[in-house]
């Protein structure tokens, strides 16, 4: 999925993009050092989109990523943005809200059914498959409930059994098939072992939070940011759109009303994100990364981070937790999901809270996404200089934005199509 929907005309090396998000501003930047002329046209009156970090409280309040998980990609824009990543405490323990506690996620009962299981053949991988039913024969309905539905809901913000299982795991190929999950785990592994060893690796955050990594791209692109733009794209021109789908919809419906259509059915889903900031540590997330949580645990929360822990250099004298719900949480709301964690919270031990809500915070890497990508890349084949980007076009991780916006730039015109 590491692409670009699109493409641009070669004979004209003038670039108009919407949306200075994360995507916006990244491919600006690698357009700009292969030498194209950007102009990004952005509605609001800041860039980052979501990506946002507030400093009024005691410590940095993350409103969306809180981190850019590194690859190598992503160290090298590091580099060439000469930004000093801050890295993530290593070795801290990921736990799982499993029957009733937060506990450490590789409980021997599930390595057990893994382990007996591995021999079994996985269904066949068509487009149609979920990650559920990939997964069901070797984990089973419980494990499945209490073990993968909270690790990829944490990411993916959505229960497994609506995860594509295709867009989900890209790099098994559009072709592979297992005879046994013992294959399938063993290529996994293979894979991740294959990628390059890199000098900073893991999440890296900045001293200043992510808004420094938004900060340092729109300094390289200042003169090319139109902030409060209300510009709309006219045919002529190479455009490339680097908003939401909904938005990337609306823009559209005049000059191509069949894309438009294509990028209204994707659904998104709704978040919000809560950092607090506590007179006191919550004991069961100590020297942890922070807890994801199934749902149906009485928690309207599906995981909290543990700010401190990862990032001490950034919430120095004070403990921050964030929240991530489908919610919109109230505060007693969070007081009660915190205390699910350490019954004796009581309200004073609250500092201050942030709290942001999208209705459409993230995009669903549902079924409905990859036929509507599929359907986006074909439309695109027959144009000649409009390109789509965002997302929920290439993954929603900032790092595969940043590895599909440098493969883009490097040859923007040329463009094979839907390809996975
Ligand atoms: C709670 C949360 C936590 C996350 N944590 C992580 C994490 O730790 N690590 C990670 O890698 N990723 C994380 N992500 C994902 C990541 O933050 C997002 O995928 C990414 O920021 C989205 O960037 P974008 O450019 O696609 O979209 P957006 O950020 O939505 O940017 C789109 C931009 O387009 C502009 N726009 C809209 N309409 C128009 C128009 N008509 N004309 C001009 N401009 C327009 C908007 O104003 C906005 O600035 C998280 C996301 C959320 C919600």
């Amino acid at each position: 999925m590491k692409r670009l929907i699109g493409k641009i005309d070669p004979n004209n090396r003038n670039v108009s993009i919407w949306g200075a998000g994360f995507s916006g501003l990244v491919l600006g930047y690698y357009l700009k050092d292969q030498g194209y002329n950007v102009t990004i046209h952005e509605r609001s009156n800041k860039v980052g989109g979501k990506i946002q970090t507030n400093k009024s409280g005691p410590g940095l309040a993350e409103k969306a990523a809180n981190a850019l998980y590194l690859n190598q990609d992503g160290l090298e824009l590091l580099k060439e943005l000469k930004l000093e990543p801050l890295p993530a405490s290593k070795n801290l323990k990921r736990l799982l809200f499993i029957k009733g506690k937060a506990r450490k996620p590789f409980q021997f009962s599930l390595l057990a059914k893994v382990a007996s299981n591995s021999h079994k053949k996985p269904p066949l991988i068509t487009d149609g498959l979920n990650v559920a039913d990939f997964f069901r024969p070797l984990l089973g309905e419980e494990n499945l409930k209490h073990y993968l539905s909270p690790a990829l809901g944490g990411l993916y913000a959505v229960p497994v059994d609506q995860l594509h299982f295709r867009s989900i795991f890209p790099q098994v190929g559009s072709k592979a098939q297992f005879d046994s999950y013992f294959s399938f785990l063993k290529m996994f592994f293979k894979y991740h072992k294959e990628q390059p060893k890199l000098e900073t690796s893991g999440s890296v955050s900045f001293e200043g939070g992510m808004q420094t990594l938004v900060d340092r791209l729109a300094e390289v692109l200042r003169h090319d940011i139109r902030l409060n733009s209300k510009e709309t794209p006219k045919l002529n021109q190479n455009i490339i759109i680097c908003t939401d789908a909904t938005n990337a919809s609306e823009l559209l419906n005049e000059i191509r009303p069949e894309l438009s259509d294509e990028l209204a059915r994707i659904e998104y889903r709704p978040l919000s994100s809560t950092t607090i900031f506590l007179k006191r540590e919550i004991r069961p997330l100590h020297k942890a990364f922070g807890v994801l949580i199934p749902l149906e645990n009485g928690f309207q929360s599906i995981g909290i981070l543990n700010n401190k822990a990862i990032f001490p250099a950034n919430n120095e004298n004070v403990s921050a937790y964030t929240l991530i719900s489908p919610k919109d949480l109230t505060k007693e709301e969070i007081l009660n999901d915190l205390k699910l964690l350490s019954p004796d919270l009581e309200e004073n031990d609250i500092e201050h809270f942030e709290k942001t809500y999208w209705e459409k915070a993230l995009p669903i890497y549902n079924l409905q996404l990859f036929l509507a990508i599929k359907k986006l890349h074909q439309l695109c084949m027959k144009e000649t200089n409009i390109a789509i980007f965002g997302n929920y076009v290439a993954g929603i991780s900032l790092r595969d934005m940043i590895s599909a916006a440098k493969s883009f730039a490097r040859n923007p015109t040329d463009y094979k199509g839907f390809n996975f």
